[in-house]
């Protein structure tokens, strides 16, 4: 029984120790929410900690405060539920503190141990902390304040606890001599200083537990000063980390440059209503970077990007600030506006010039010089009147034209840009919406022998759009290729082609040699395009040697190789290949015999004046080569009669053009095959 406290005495441990729960547990909520709101394993360890400690210190000021030893019993085995669950929670701290990177075992074999103290605790009486639990006596502190105070003796499972403890202070300390870096001291520096006064006062628990000292124990103390210390360097922590988000979302991680959201916010800063001036940016694309990208391995492709950053960074100076937009593509934005538009475009060009200028010197790695040259647009805008997105876009579209006027060369951004950029997209859209809604037709030309008996036939795909009629193909499939609607738009010719072969089959039409399909090196360069093709034949039932498909040299230009694996692929399901517009591209001799042909077409430039003596040699040699390989030939565009003689003087076999007939509708051609095979004479 301990008496009360005298009068006037000053009760301090107590209320102290209520003060420490309230202290833990406000801490615990807030770690809490932060681990929600962060998703942080740290903050959920450290609420645990905070939480295991407000439950040891309500524990102990129940147990100071009782009335009587049966009144001591709960908190007493409270207080070593609590410990227990400490000392796990505290492994766990360490652990996402020093970021050990496995220690599920540990876990594993601490959480069966606290299970098996646990139950241990839960049937002892008064818990297992203290064993050979007699009677009570009262620790009379110097201010007169009395404390409950248990006689007996530390039982097996305190010793083991607290030397449990001892190792995991250790283990903790250990670790975080190991880290290096100026965050990482501090935070060895703190969470050790704190692990060594937590074992002060285990030390000093254990020697009230032995009898060794009469007076309140430090824990509670102890605790708080880990709770608020380890909640200001979780906060440092935290505000870090904001810090390194930020950069890591401004800054490209390859070059170091700003990226396009740094830029945009910069550029938001200039457009703003209530500033005067001009500002300019620049966009700048490295010519033919993908070519040497895949050529050179992208180890080498970072590397010149890095450099060309570093270029680009050396240009801007002071005077702009430099950015990586996206893969080869830069960009700089004047440092500050300009008085006039006339002086921001200047200086903007001047920019650009010198950016291009330092690109355009040899890069050298290692052993090899690589020439990387590039091309540029720039706009500028007036401060108070500019969306910052809308600027990027101006200066893009100059870039655009930049390339497509011959690239290496700054292009300016005018109105007119915009509105044939508005025009190619309602192109786009409305090429999309045609593709959807089956608004393309096929028509087809036929090709003749010199006997001028139909030797197969071409199919030539047309846009009927509405208010501006029959769309050329040679308008819209550069942009369907640009814009990926090619996939779109080559299956549906692959699928119409060869359900008309189909049809005409069935009607016992006979079209006199294969259907010729135009294959874009973009359909041919996408995985699973022979698969495709495959399956469209054998869903129309059309024979595989029935269809010829027609390629240009530049689908050899992306990766010859693949190429070449995928034409034998599809050479081998029966379909013939042909080379389309022989002579216009990249045409070499060695491509000639090392891709599968079956055919090649001579392109019409090399037609036009045959019949007054231009390109004869050539057209020659190309029939002679082909001749050799045994592909077959066929000569495109014979406009007129004369240019027919010259072709078949020259030995070529099989002519294509208005002079035999123009491309038709499906119904129209099968009306022509008929009469048309009335006019030819019976050899
Ligand atoms: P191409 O494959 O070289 O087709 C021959 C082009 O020459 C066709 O133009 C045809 O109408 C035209 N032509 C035929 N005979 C004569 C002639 O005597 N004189 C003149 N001046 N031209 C003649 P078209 O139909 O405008 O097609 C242009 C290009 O568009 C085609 O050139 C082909 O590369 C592409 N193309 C057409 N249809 C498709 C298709 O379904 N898919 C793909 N990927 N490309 C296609
Ligand atoms: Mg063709
Ligand atoms: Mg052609």
């Amino acid at each position: 029984m301990v008496l009360p406290p005298p009068a006037g005495a000053t009760a301090i441990v107590v209320p102290g120790y209520f003060a420490c729960a309230g202290v833990l547990a406000f801490a615990a909520v807030m770690s809490t929410l932060g681990a929600v709101v962060r998703r942080s394993r740290l903050h959920l360890c450290f609420a645990l900690v905070c939480a295991c400690s407000t439950g040891a210190c309500l524990a102990i000021a129940r147990y100071y405060s009782a009335p009587s030893l049966a009144a001591a019993e709960a908190p007493m085995r409270d207080f070593a539920f609590w410990a227990v669950l400490l000392l796990y929670s505290v492994f766990a701290f360490v652990a996402a503190y020093t970021r050990v990177p496995r220690q599920r075992p540990g876990f594993v074999v601490l959480l069966a141990l606290a299970a098996i103290t646990l139950y241990e605790n839960a049937h002892t009486p008064f818990g297992i902390w203290l064993t050979a639990v007699e009677r009570s006596s009262a620790i009379v502190l110097p201010w007169g304040e009395r404390l409950f105070h248990a006689q007996a003796l530390p039982s097996l499972w305190n010793v083991g606890l607290r030397l449990l403890a001892l190792a995991i202070v250790g283990w903790g300390v250990w670790r975080l001599l190991g880290r290096k870096g100026a965050g990482d001291r501090r935070a060895g520096l703190l969470l050790s200083a704190y692990l060594v006064v937590l074992f002060a006062a285990s030390v000093q628990g254990a020697l009230i537990d032995f009898g060794v000292v009469r007076t309140f124990h430090w824990i509670g103390l102890a605790l708080v000063g880990f709770a608020m210390l380890m909640g200001a360097d979780l906060i440092l922590i935290l505000r870090e980390q904001d810090v390194a988000m930020r950069e890591q979302a401004f800054r490209d991680p390859l070059t170091g440059l700003a990226n396009r959201g740094a830029l945009l916010e910069r550029l938001c800063l200039h457009c703003d209503a209530a500033r005067a001036g001009f500002g300019a940016v620049a966009h700048v694309n490295l010519d033919h970077f993908k070519v040497l990208n895949e050529a050179l391995s992208h180890e080498v492709g970072d590397r010149v990007l890095r450099e060309v950053a570093s270029r680009i960074a050396c240009a801007c100076g002071e005077a702009a600030i430099p950015g990586r937009i996206g893969g080869d593509e830069f960009a700089a934005l004047l440092a500050a506006p300009a008085a006039t538009r006339q002086e921001a475009e200047q200086a903007i060009r001047r920019l650009a010039d010198d950016i291009l200028r330092a690109l355009a010197a040899p890069f050298v790695l290692g052993e090899q010089d690589l020439h990387v040259a590039a091309s540029a647009g720039i706009a500028s805008f007036e401060c108070a009147r500019a969306q910052p997105a809308e600027s990027f876009a101006h200066a893009a579209l100059a870039l655009r034209e930049a390339k497509k006027s011959g690239r290496h060369q700054v292009r300016a951004f005018a109105p007119g840009l915009q509105s044939d950029a508005e025009t190619r997209f309602r192109t786009v859209e409305g090429l999309r919406r045609a593709i959807a809604s089956d608004a393309l037709q096929l028509h087809y030309q036929p090709q003749v022998d010199a006997a001028g008996r139909v030797a197969g036939m071409e199919a030539l795909v047309r846009w009927l759009d509405g208010p501006h009629g029959l769309v050329s193909p040679a308008t819209f499939i550069p942009l369907a290729e640009e814009t990926g609607l090619i996939h779109a738009l080559g299956e549906w010719t692959l699928r119409r082609g060869c359900a008309q072969l189909a049809a005409w089959r069935r009607e016992g039409i006979d079209t006199g040699g294969t259907l010729s399909i135009n294959v874009s090196p973009w359909q041919l360069a996408r995985p699973g395009f022979v698969e495709r093709l495959a399956h469209i034949l054998r869903e129309s039932g059309v024979d595989p040697p029935a269809l010829t498909i027609e390629i240009t040299e530049s689908a050899a230009l992306y990766d010859l190789q693949e190429t070449i694996a995928r034409l034998h692929a599809i050479r081998a399901s029966g379909v013939r290949i042909a080379l389309d517009d022989f002579g216009t591209g990249y045409s070499s001799l060695s491509l000639v015999r090392d891709l599968p042909l079956d055919a090649i077409k001579i392109d019409q430039s090399f037609v036009r004046g045959i019949d007054a003596g231009a390109n004869r040699h050539l057209v020659k040699a190309v029939v002679e080569i082909a001749a050799e390989l045994r592909l077959d030939v066929v000569a495109e565009g014979i406009e007129n009669e004369r240019e027919r003689s010259a072709l078949l003087e020259l030995g070529c076999p099989k002519l294509q053009g208005f002079l035999v007939c123009r491309p038709l509708p499906a119904p129209e051609l099968t009306a022509w095959l008929a009469a048309h095979e009335l006019k030819i004479p019976v050899a």
